[in-house]
């Protein structure tokens, strides 16, 4: 038996209910599919049972090659990589739908490179079914005005419809994580707020929420000077929290903040 690496985030799902959920949520018949590790391919199998056109599994820990191309099924290709090294725009012609039980501690970093790496309108995927920890699922799909609220809702939301399926107990893991998850499903946004560069989102939202029991004068005046206009313009009392600021008005100055640099 191949013994999980904490390291890399294997903590494999074993309770079928649960499988059962994530591979009923969408009909993947004729589909092409990517999976983010699918590690001793409990997912997996569930999955080819529904007869997608093709599945690309991307999985780092190479000693699941053996067991994973065990019945060399033609439609399975295993790329034995990194998914952060990995260019999703280019990993195939169709339009990929993407199940990931993630690795808990790259799973923002994943989420964060494919939004900030979506190419204008075109967007690689379809749907996204990810397993995260429950109090990052949390973050994401948080609202303004709650304490959850921050940089990772507002940077999903950007370009991503998000809502939760249901949460995971540890023991449906093995081995048991010390935390519950959660099922997220993501669908793309076509008519997402334009901004030419996502980083100057991200540098934004880092900025503002680095105190965020604190007055917005002082992120604001780090990025904006004594520029009042845009808050003016904008309709921002700064004497506000981060998180009351919504959605919109992120990206708005977002792009106000990206006009100045020009
Ligand atoms: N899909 C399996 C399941 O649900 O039973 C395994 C999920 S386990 C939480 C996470 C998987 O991601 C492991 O197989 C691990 O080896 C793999 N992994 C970790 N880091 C990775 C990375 N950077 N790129 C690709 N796969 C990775």
């Amino acid at each position: 038996m191949i013994k999980a690496k904490k390291s890399l985030g294997q903590n494999f799902l074993i309770d079928q209910n649960v499988i059962d959920k994530i591979i009923n949520l969408i009909d993947i018949k004729n589909k092409s599919i990517l999976e983010v590790g699918p590690g001793t391919g409990n997912l997996t199998k569930n999955i080819l049972k529904k007869k997608p056109k093709k599945i690309l599994l991307v999985e780092k820990d190479s000693r699941f090659l053996e067991l994973l191309n065990k019945d060399s099924n033609s439609i399975i290709k295993i790329i034995n990589q990194d998914i952060l090294k990995i260019d999703e725009n280019e990993l195939d012609d169709d339009i990929l739908t993407v199940f990931g039980n993630l690795p808990y501690n790259i799973s923002t970093e994943i989420l964060c490179k494919w939004i900030l790496n979506i190419n204008d309108k075109k967007f690689w995927f379809n749907y996204l079914v990810l397993m995260f920890q429950k109090e990052v699922a949390d973050r994401l799909l948080a609202k303004f005005n709650t304490k959850n609220y921050g940089r990772l809702s507002i940077l999903t939301n950007w370009k991503l419809k998000v809502e939760k399926i249901c949460d995971v107990k540890p023991s449906s893991f093995s081995p048991k994580p010390k935390v519950d998850s959660s099922i997220l499903l993501f669908q793309p946004k076509s008519d997402f707020f334009f901004l030419k560069n996502g980083k100057n989102l991200e540098k934004l939202t880092r900025v503002f929420f680095m105190h965020r029991r604190k007055m917005l004068k002082k992120p604001y005046k780090i990025l904006f000077h004594d520029n009042f206009e845009i808050a003016n313009k904008l309709r921002i009392d700064l004497n506000l929290r981060p998180q009351n600021l919504n959605f919109e008005v992120y990206y708005n100055l977002a792009k106000e903040y990206e006009n100045l640099r020009s």
